[in-house]
């Protein structure tokens, strides 16, 4: 049977999720919400206020001591986790249907990519629960020296719209793992697929409470959520205007840790002597992949002048001819923006990009459709104080520079006065990809190839405005736990 579906027919989880519950949200103040793809109202998110945000917090506190789930064997954890995996694979056609309704995914990329990628994730970190631990450290031999380690309590996980279920699993997995009760908040505009699998962690064995969803924005819900008391541990993805806004909560309210994967603008560099038919494939389907909505989204290309013209042909090429199908049919491989108000905000910096200077070479405005869907769209004629070139648009925009004198004036186009998130290399050459890889100031780098791999084990965190910390790899897991040095004294023999 294919995978396309109808969007009347989906039932959605309801209210916010808290003590292994759904929780009425009747007489709340709500979001209303419209469907990417046709702009047709399909749900309300309920803003959750400071109370049912302590309701959380307080439940998870409590089922994480009343349930042993910071104490038991690792192994326990490491059982529970799998099984969670397990049965979100085994519920892939319900949370597929949600999570494509709602989002600006289309049904086959969550099928193919989005879950099994969520439960990889997911199992990943089960498996550190029981293999990463603390030291013995070198002392005198008198003494007896020993990092422990030990779970921070409750984490309070705020994720972004993009990749709603991955990025509730960046954050579960690791959090979990280490032995924390998290409270999470989706996005307001993507809440339903965190619920979802949040009820089937209950029924693979987490203890109620363990973990909690509320609902809600950022201003309200959010806010209350990052300066709670309880709150040990933020875990924040976003963009880097709310991570300055959090960290301003958090210093209010006490010093705690944080971790904040924010946003980018990274560059595609592409060398002369580079395979260019391989470039052009992997640029262009780097930046129409969720229509550009990609954090670590390369949208400023970076060409050597003598191949510019055959990379951006090569480029038109592979950009043009977009379809606007529907997220839930299962044809559809072009991502919608996930609102108007996203729409507006590209097609703003487009357009104030036009008026100094900037042509687009295609694309540039809304497709001529229901939904919200935004041409891809290259523009050349910039330079590095272009708005497309400085700011993040979350979009499917791709702008040109060009470069003649090699790897430093690459570099000096390449680096960004604010953002340090990813940036790719093109090139046939070994020791210009790794005096490039070694120069370039990002916190992922890829040479040859542009994005995510399902190697979970390399972190992923940005430098600057891009964010504090890393998401993946053992750090992501380790960031869950704190230290503490003991030192014994032992006596000579
Ligand atoms: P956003 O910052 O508007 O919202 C993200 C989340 O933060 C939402 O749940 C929102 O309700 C909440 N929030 C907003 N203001 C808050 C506040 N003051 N206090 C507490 N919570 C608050 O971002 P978005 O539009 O959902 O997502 C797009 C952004 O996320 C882009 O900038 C993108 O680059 C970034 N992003 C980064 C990564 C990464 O790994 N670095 C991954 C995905 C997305």
């Amino acid at each position: 049977m294919g995978l396309t579906f109808d969007p009347a027919a989906v039932a959605l989880p309801q209210g916010h999720f808290i003590d292994g519950a759904f929780i009425a949200t009747a007489g709340s103040t709500e979001i209303q919400l419209f469907r990417p793809s046709d702009g047709i109202a399909f749900a309300a998110c309920p803003i959750a206020g400071p109370e049912t945000v302590d309701r959380a917090m307080q439940s998870a506190a409590r089922a994480r001591i009343s349930s042993g789930w910071s104490k038991v064997r690792p192994r326990e954890r490491v059982k529970v986790l799998h099984a969670w995996a397990d049965l979100i694979d085994a519920h892939a056609e319900p949370l597929a249907r949600i999570e494509a309704l709602s989002s600006t995914r289309p049904i086959t990329q969550v099928r193919e990519v989005d879950i099994p990628m969520a439960t990889e994730q997911i199992r990943f970190f089960a498996e550190m629960a029981d293999k990463e631990g603390g030291a013995l450290v070198p002392t005198a031999e008198d003494q007896m020296g020993m990092i422990l380690t030990e779970p921070y309590g409750v984490v309070a996980a705020i994720a972004p719209w993009n990749f709603p279920l991955i990025m509730a699993a960046w954050k579960l997995g690791p959090a979990l793992a280490a032995g924390n009760a998290v409270v999470i908040k989706p996005s307001e505009m993507t809440p339903h697929s965190t619920l979802f699998i949040a009820d089937l962690a209950v029924r693979a064995g987490l203890p109620p409470g363990v973990l909690n969803v509320v609902l809600g924005d950022g201003a309200t819900t959010g806010v209350a959520m990052a300066g709670h008391p309880l709150a040990a541990k933020i875990s924040f993805t976003g963009s880097t205007r709310a991570g300055r806004a959090i960290m301003g909560n958090v210093a209010q309210n006490g010093i705690k840790p944080m971790t904040l994967e924010l946003g980018g603008k990274s560059p595609q560099v592409v060398f002369a002597d580079a395979d260019i038919e391989l470039a052009a494939n992997c640029i262009a389907r780097n930046i129409m992949g969720n229509a550009g909505q990609v954090c670590v989204a390369g949208s400023r290309l970076i060409v050597a002048r003598s191949v510019a013209e055959d990379l951006v042909g090569q480029l038109q090429t592979r950009m043009s001819g977009a379809l606007a199908h529907p997220t839930w049919d299962e044809t559809s491989t072009y991502s919608p923006i996930i609102s108007t108000l996203q729409i507006g905000r590209i097609d703003d910096i487009v357009t104030r990009t036009r008026t100094v200077g900037g042509e687009c070479l295609i694309g540039g405005g809304k497709m001529d459709c229901a939904g919200s869907y935004y041409q891809p769209t290259l523009i050349a004629g910039v330079d590095p104080a272009s708005p497309a070139v400085r700011e993040e648009i979350f979009g499917p925009v791709l702008t040109i520079q060009t470069f003649d004198n090699g790897e430093d004036e690459a570099l000096s186009l390449a680096a960004h006065p604010e953002y340090g998130l990813a940036a790719g290399v093109f090139t046939r050459d070994l020791g210009r990809a790794l005096r490039m890889t070694q120069a370039l100031p990002a916190g992922t780098l890829w040479v040859n190839r542009y994005g995510r791999s399902w190697d979970h084990i390399l972190p992923t965190g940005g430098f600057g405005n891009s964010g504090l910390g890393k998401d993946l790899g053992r750090a992501a897991y380790r960031a869950n736990r704190r230290e503490k040095s003991v030192l014994i004294d032992i006596g000579a023999s």
